[in-house]
């Protein structure tokens, strides 16, 4: 009989994160002909990385004990008063955007909009994003985000330099920067060749030759500088200038545009996304019309679809960066598409009057605080400002100061030795600047907030030089000007979401992209206050629960992957490539062997992988791969060989991008090793390894792993993601620091890769819950259950469609790719149009053409039910007799519900001519008129939206 004490810790989570029952695995076991799990794994797995024992830790824990465990180190964070600044602000999420948006599965579990016919909704909340930077920054055109600030910084440098002729490798850094965005800037600069000069631009600029001039406007300091005297120098030296810049301050400043800047960036946090110790939040990035190829990152824009009606999709898809490897300018491909839109719905929640209401707060607080302060003798080291400013108060009177506001709950910032820096937010009252004044002043101040407030006020706030007030209208667009009561806004919300496919529709079997649960327990603790709200800087003792969750996932993570040290500073799977390329390059530095530069990469690489490589000036050189798409161990050794004396590494994907467990892994790593290079291991695929197999103990020296894939944080229509990466002892030493804020265990003094130390610190927790709820046992079962799910897919598929790649006793890893090259030739129909047509049938289209073009990978994960995994068979069963219709002539090749699709309820209010019935179009074989998901617009144009490229709102009329 079941004890009290089993049935109280059976709450079975593990049953529920994986698909299939019991009975059910036994039936997809007998479909793929295996005696059981573990036989599967035998035959399917080398035998060479195999563990022989469970990973060692702790088992499955319930969803209550688990946020009841979370919740306790939750508690010993303090989330005091932030004053600190330094591109991190306390905001207000409008609770519509809360729990409509940032807690809702219909928002977060959507993948990036590849398929744009089925993602208008976050398609439409990104172009408000992009339209509402182009106005605030009085730029051309702006894409869809990037991952941080910094970050963003590095990349507007790449595109001055790149886009101009000078011959110089220099670059001017205003020392106005946040000094977190000049140390990445420093790890950016050092691969690419590039001096950086930091300095004070007012005075040194004149001195330099340089390829382009990087300002801060407002500065790290509050001072809002005179940037366009130095906008108009340094093109006068024909240099590029790119302005790091905050969105709540272009509200009441002269757009950096109307004064002539290249490139406008910076972060949208506090436009209503929480601080979360650094993350996730949008980056921005605007530029002039002139540099619009050469842009990194996603741009939406506006397209027609097959009846001639608007519609939008992703601009320049084929320029997207990675695609275009080792020519890429830039590696990014997950960005913050989840945080976008949020930074997007807080302009349409507010519109330009209650942005205005809200800046204008901010900024009348902060020079009642200036006057207060001055009017006492404290000496203001800006005398102008926005909402920052930077207070002299001589070293001795620093740590009294700061001390004391910490004991009221109140942090500053700690600038130089001798100053406190002060940047009042959307959150502060008149209230908490009374407060201040008694903490810096002593409570016999003597000050009257009222007094002080009219006499601010008659003065006009005196904070914005003459000339720098804002002088262009911004958000004039309908959208932004309709939405304001919570009913549209909710509507508007709703009817966005409505437009999307998400995981809360069915599976999107993305090959490479592992789109698994994303368990509401998991999701909870992410908007917690503790979590939330917590300063990136704040200072150590008040992010003690924080800082332990992150050490018992890093320790978790260890397990997992066999390596010694993890860093959970990169933002991104091609973001971890970076830094792991980077501690690569430092250790080989260190060895006297920096003249090392060939990074050997397969042809079934992604993307990312030469461009990352790319970015820290690595030579890339292809491997073939053969037939079956396992990497040519022969070819490997001849290029390793050949370069043996430059040999910095190589690049390998495991289980490979062709789906398969390669049998030579542990020789390929060994060949690499015996010239002098080093392993890394793209770990995106980890979701075939965890409990069965340790990169780190079979020959690999760095992986990042994509947390957003493997470990449950959702892509959220395109990010956030977390890429933390896995080295082992010998390259721990050349992982990146920060210079703000150091991260526990790593050593200190290397640059940094993210502009926060932990990077996504709020996203932390998802992956934490779900080892936690998981254990050893959930962890081990679901890779075998991923595994199963896929071969039990291509096993039904193979009868229908030609599988391209299989390993050992025909098996695949966790996904598998199918070739419609053959059907192509046969019918016309080709890889998209069954993409398309699946949407019809209810589904998202697995990745298309990547790493072979013509033809699909899927991943159905081990979170799909069997239920699931037929329904998707079914219809692709059904489609494939489809094909034969257009093969045999009864349907024309030009017009078939293939070719045709998506189909919409609009096509049914259209007077109906086709050789199939309206229902054949819409309800195809399974789809239940009670339970259709409808495309919202027709097959979208892609040439036409590049041609005439449109990447701001359209006026209203033209939705209609
Ligand atoms: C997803 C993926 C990446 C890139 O990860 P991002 O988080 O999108 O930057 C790299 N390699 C492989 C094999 C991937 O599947």
């Amino acid at each position: 009989m079941t004890t009290l004490y089993e049935l109280e810790q059976h709450d079975d989570f593990i049953a529920r994160h994986i698909g299939p029952s019991d009975a059910d695995t036994q039936a997809m076991l007998q479909t793929v002909g295996a005696e059981s799990l573990d036989a599967l794994i035998n035959s399917t797995v080398p035998a060479s990385i195999r563990l022989n024992a469970p990973l060692a830790m702790d088992g499955s824990r319930t969803e209550t004990e688990v946020l009841d465990y979370l919740k306790q180190l939750a508690m010993q964070n303090k989330v005091n008063k932030s004053y600190i600044g330094m591109g991190y602000y306390d905001t207000i999420v409008p609770p519509v955007i809360l729990r409509n948006v940032l807690e809702n599965p219909g928002w977060y579990t959507a993948y990036t909009p590849y398929q744009p016919e089925i993602s208008q909704g976050r398609l439409e909340g990104l172009l408000n994003y992009q339209q509402m930077i182009t106005d605030l920054t009085g730029m051309d055109i702006a894409n869809a985000s990037l991952l941080d600030e910094a970050t963003a910084a590095a990349e507007a440098m790449a595109l001055c330099k790149r886009s101009n002729r000078l011959k110089t490798d220099k670059f001017f850094v205003d020392a106005e920067l946040h000094p977190q965005t000049i140390d990445v800037l420093k790890t950016r600069a050092q691969y690419f060749g590039f001096e950086l000069i930091v300095g004070n631009p007012h005075t040194d600029l004149a001195q330099h030759e340089v390829f382009g001039v990087m300002l801060q406007y407002p500065g790290t300091s509050g001072a809002v500088g005179d940037i366009a005297a130095l906008i108009k120098q340094a093109h006068d030296k024909k240099a590029l200038v790119c302005v790091a810049s905050d969105l709540m301050a272009l509200v009441m400043l002269k757009a950096p545009g109307t004064l002539g800047a290249d490139v406008v960036f910076g972060n949208s946090q506090r436009f209503g996304v929480p601080m979360g110790f650094g993350g996730p939040h949008a980056a921005f990035f605007a530029t002039k019309d002139a540099f619009k190829r050469t842009m990194p990152g996603r741009v939406i824009g506006v397209s027609i679809d097959s009846h001639s009606k608007q519609a939008l999709r992703m601009a320049m898809q084929t320029r997207e960066q990675h695609i275009r490897r080792e020519k890429a300018t830039s590696n990014i491909c997950t960005a913050q598409a989840l945080l976008a839109n949020m930074a997007g719905f807080y302009a349409v929640y507010h519109g330009p009057e209650g942005l205005r209401k809200i800046a204008g707060r901010i900024h009348r607080l902060t020079s009642i605080l200036a006057k207060g302060l001055q009017q006492k003798g404290v000496e203001l080291a800006n005398d102008t400002w926005y909402d920052t400013l930077t207070l002299n108060v001589g070293e001795q009177q620093q740590g009294v100061l700061y001390q004391y506001a910490v004991d009221a709950g109140i942090n500053l910032r700690k600038l130089d030795a001798d100053k406190l820096g002060i940047s009042v937010d959307e959150r502060k009252t008149g209230a908490d600047i009374a407060q201040l004044f008694n903490v810096l002043l002593g409570e016999s101040h003597g000050l009257d907030m009222a007094e002080l407030d009219t006499a601010v006020t008659a003065e006009g706030f005196g904070g914005i030089p003459s000339g720098y007030a804002r002088d262009t209208d911004f958000l004039t667009h309908p959208v932004f000007n309709t939405h304001h009561s919570e009913s549209e806004m909710l509507r508007y919300l709703k009817r966005l979401e409505n437009k999307d496919f998400s995981l809360a529709h069915g599976m999107i079997p993305l090959g490479s992209c592992t789109m698994k649960l994303n368990a509401t327990a998991e999701m909870i603790p992410v908007t917690w206050n503790e979590f939330a709200n917590m300063h990136p800087f704040a200072p150590n003792e008040q992010t003690v629960g924080y800082r332990a969750m992150i050490k018992e996932l890093e320790d978790w993570l260890v397990e997992v992957t066999g390596y010694d040290a993890i860093s959970m500073q990169p933002n991104s799977g091609a973001q971890g490539e970076y830094a792991g390329l980077v501690a690569i390059r430092r250790y080989h530095e260190s060895l006297g062997q920096g003249h090392r530069d060939v990074c050997l990469i397969p042809s079934s690489a992604h993307g990312t992988n030469p461009a990352s490589a790319a970015m820290v000036n690595l030579k890339v050189v292809v491997v073939e791969c053969d037939d079956n798409g396992n990497v040519d161990v022969a070819d490997l050794r001849a290029k390793a060989e050949k370069h043996a004396d430059n040999l910095s590494c190589l690049m390998v994907t495991y289980p490979s991008t062709h789906g398969v467990f390669e049998q030579d892994i542990v020789e390929i790593c060994e060949i690499v090793h015996q010239f002098g290079g080093q392993v890394y291991m793209d770990g995106a695929n980890m979701n075939a390894q965890v409990g069965i197999s340790k990169p780190g103990k079979f020959g690999s020296d760095v992986s990042h792993l994509n947390l957003h894939k493997t470990f449950a944080i959702p892509h959220g229509g395109g990010g956030p993601g977390m890429g933390p990466i896995g080295v082992k002892a010998h390259l721990a030493p050349f992982l990146s620091s920060h210079v703000v804020s150091p991260p526990d265990g790593i050593a200190p003094g290397n640059s940094a890769v993210s502009a926060a130390p932990y990077g996504s610190g709020a996203i932390l927790p998802i992956s934490w819950a779900y080892i936690k709820l998981m254990g050893t046992e959930g962890l081990q079962r679901a890779t075998e259950m991923a595994i199963l799910n896929a071969n039990y897919m291509m096993q039904r598929l193979s009868a229908h469609y030609p599988v391209l790649f299989r390993g050992a006793n025909g098996r695949v890893a966790h996904e598998c790719i199918i070739d419609i090259r053959p059907l192509k030739a046969a019918s016309g129909i080709d890889e998209s149009d069954i993409a398309k047509r699946l949407m019809d049938y209810g589904f998202h289209a697995p990745t298309m053409s990547f790493p072979v073009a013509g033809t699909l990978m899927i991943e159905p994960t081990e979170s799909e039910p069997k239920e699931e995994l037929d329904r998707f068979c079914d219809a692709m069963i059904a489609i494939r007799e489809e094909i034969r219709k257009v093969q045999d002539g009864e349907w024309p090749a030009d017009n078939n519900p293939l070719v045709n699709a998506p189909h919409t309820l609009d096509d049914l209010t259209q007077a109906w001519e086709r050789p199939y019935s309206q229902a054949e179009a819409v309800f195809p074989a399974g789809v239940s008129p009670t339970a259709k998901y409808w495309p919202t617009v027709n097959r979208i144009d892609n040439v036409y939206g590049d041609r005439n490229l449109v990447c701001s709102c359209p006026s209203v009329d033209s939705y209609r």
